[in-house]
């Protein structure tokens, strides 16, 4: 089932035709779909910088670079795959309850028509009302949580939905297997001794970018693949996971991370979990003048669709 694909590169010069993911074609069928890129333009729950509402159009744009074969994985994705470019899901400025409730109902039906969601944010607000869309086609999934912060405040200024607070409300609100579910990736400063053991406390496995740099890659993709196992999950993706020297378009950057290369490397070793759906967000373009933020972001896409069809290939 290959009927979606991108234009040819070879063919059509990259820099023309309207920027849909790849080029991917932009329609709302759900008919002969594997996968859909779907943005979510949303930075209603943005605490510091705001901007992420143009993350999608960044990545979009800078994603027509992307070529056809992915030659770590071997694999031609669109060989084995089908994929479009659904647009955007609507959303409140201003409304973060009314946008959730809009991004939950309108992501909803793709899921339930077992299309692979891979999510362009908006800022990490954004995956809240994504999980609620999948766990109402799956049940509870399991979280494989790439960022800098645990995003598991209790509140911020004494409101309960914000970009840092989406994963507190995911668990009270039993949308994951949290005995399955682990966060890499965490460093910097925080708001009280006490903050380190909230993700904790909530029954997260949590790395720090510090525990990684010590055990290394091999270690720690040993813990992922123990803590996931076979269940059914989620990667959500915050790009200042990555190294603001390799990913300054960003709302929070932490200094301390990882770098782009070694970032792709780490998910390349992911492949053969359960993914249900994937998001990448906190692009934030204005900070981001060389596009190697949205780079970074439309390879770790790429990287996401040649999974699903190396998946796909094998079964
Ligand atoms: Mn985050
Ligand atoms: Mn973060």
């Amino acid at each position: 089932m290959n009927k979606f694909k991108p234009v040819d590169p070879i063919k059509s010069p990259r820099f023309s035709g309207i920027k849909s993911f790849m080029r991917l074609p932009y329609t709302k069928t759900l008919e002969e779909v594997d996968f859909a890129i779907i943005g979510v333009p949303s930075d209603a729950g943005a605490s510091f910088r705001t901007g992420q509402r143009e993350g999608p159009a960044a990545i979009r744009k800078i994603s027509a670079l992307l070529r056809h074969h992915n030659p770590i994985l071997g694999i031609s994705p669109f060989d084995y795959i089908s994929g479009i470019d659904y647009g955007d899901l609507p959303v409140v400025p201003g409304y973060i309850e009314e946008g959730y409730k809009r991004i939950e109902d309108n992501l909803f039906p793709l899921v339930d028509a077992d299309i692979i969601p891979i999510l362009l944010g908006g800022d990490h607000a954004i995956t809240l009302p994504e999980l609620r869309a999948i766990v109402r086609k799956h049940g509870p999934v399991a979280l494989l949580h790439f960022d800098a912060h645990s995003d598991t405040v209790e509140e911020y200024f004494g409101k309960p939905y914000n970009h840092g607070t989406s994963f507190k409300r995911a668990v009270e609100e039993k949308l994951l297997l949290v005995e399955n579910s682990i966060q890499i990736g965490l460093r910097g400063s925080i708001y009280s001794k006490d903050h380190l053991n909230i993700p904790k406390n909530l029954g997260f496995e949590v790395v720090t970018a510090e525990e990684i740099r010590k055990i290394g890659f091999t270690q720690l993709l040993q813990k992922i693949h123990e803590r996931i196992g076979k269940n059914k999950v989620f990667l959500t993706f915050d790009v200042d996971f990555v190294d603001p020297a390799y990913a300054p378009g960003t709302g929070t950057p932490e200094i301390g991370g990882f770098s782009s290369g070694e970032t792709i490397d780490l998910i390349r070793g992911v492949k053969d979990l359960n993914f249900v759906g994937f998001d990448v967000v906190e692009v934030l373009p204005s900070y981001d003048p060389s596009e190697i933020t949205a780079l970074l972001a439309a390879n770790v896409v790429y990287e996401f669709i040649s999974i699903i069809a190396y998946k796909k290939k094998k079964n």
